[in-house]
């Protein structure tokens, strides 16, 4: 079987040195590069001291496509950056799986136009965790019966965007089942502004940062005299790669963009 040919963004980030390490172990995967915009021209053996392969780092994403013909981009950097590469890498006929969050609904839409004029495959997942998966579906599934929810999401306090993917995911899954409503008391004033969170269609989203955490959810629905509680940790960042590793297989065979690990779950 021919292997899957594999570049990198963001390969010295807690994500990305992961994401390096699982491509390493996986014997039907092969990185063929990285791109890292402080490297440029050095071998990524220099800069991380677990890898022992000659890997070339690009700084620009355009020449890692051109230069080692990968088959797969894995994004794990920056929403800024992380929108450029994914842009590149359909416009070069390059299939992104995507972990970085922070995408706008409407970088989302331009990436879905892309890959459908390109038709090839894109995954974009908030979480790779197969477990906060489950949490997503599952949340959806209460929704169904509790009209009253808050979101509650807690990351690490280098996280850029707020609130998370995951948390936004989570709220638009739970739309699409829960008639908007406005929750709290008609009345209710905040005396000190954004002490009742985000506010999604009535629902409640809260954002957390502290050092220590990594990336944790809770779903808190409430009904008179009863409150349902749906929670899911990550306690370490190799919970997210079993995600990506079935993401890689998947995009091979996509000719459109999938928005979210549980629309490529069975
Ligand atoms: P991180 O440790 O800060 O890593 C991000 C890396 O991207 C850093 O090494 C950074 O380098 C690099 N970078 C920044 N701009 C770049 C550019 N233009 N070109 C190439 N590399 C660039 O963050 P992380 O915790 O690994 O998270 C990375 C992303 O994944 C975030 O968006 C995060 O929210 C997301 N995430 C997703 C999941 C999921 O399951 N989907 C799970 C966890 C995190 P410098 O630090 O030198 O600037």
């Amino acid at each position: 079987m021919e292997k899957i040919k594999i570049t990198i963004a963001g390969p010295r980030g807690k994500m990305g040195q992961e994401a390096v390490k699982m491509v390493g172990d996986t014997v039907q995967f092969e990185l063929v590069s990285v791109i890292d915009y402080k490297h440029e021209g050095k071998s990524l053996a220099a800069i991380l001291p677990f890898v022992h392969t000659d890997i070339p780092i690009y700084a620009n994403a355009k020449d890692a496509f051109q230069n080692t013909a990968p088959d797969v981009l894995i994004d794990l950097t920056t929403p800024e950056a992380g929108f450029h590469h994914t842009k590149a890498a359909l416009e070069f006929g390059v299939r992104p799986v995507v972990g970085t969050t922070g995408f706008t609904n409407d970088q989302i839409e331009e990436l879905k136009q892309l890959a459908k004029a390109k038709e090839i495959g894109c995954i974009i997942a908030p979480n790779f965790a197969i477990g906060a998966v489950l949490m997503m579906k599952f949340s959806t599934w209460a929704a169904k019966y509790f009209q009253d929810i808050e979101i509650i999401e807690m990351h690490h306090d280098q996280k850029l965007d707020a609130p998370s993917g995951t948390a936004v995911k989570t709220a638009e899954m739970i739309s699409q089942v829960r008639t908007e409503k406005r929750q709290g008391h008609p009345n209710e004033k905040e005396t000190i502004p954004g002490a009742r969170g985000a506010d999604r269609q009535g629902m409640r989203i809260h954002s957390v940062r502290l050092p220590g955490l990594i990336a944790h959810q809770q779903v808190m629905f409430g009904d008179s005299g009863q409150i349902l509680t749906i929670r899911h940790d990550s306690t370490n960042r190799a919970s997210f790669m079993s995600g990506v590793k079935v993401s890689v297989e998947t995009v091979m065979k996509l000719d459109h963009l999938v928005y979210g690990l549980e629309n490529i779950l069975e």
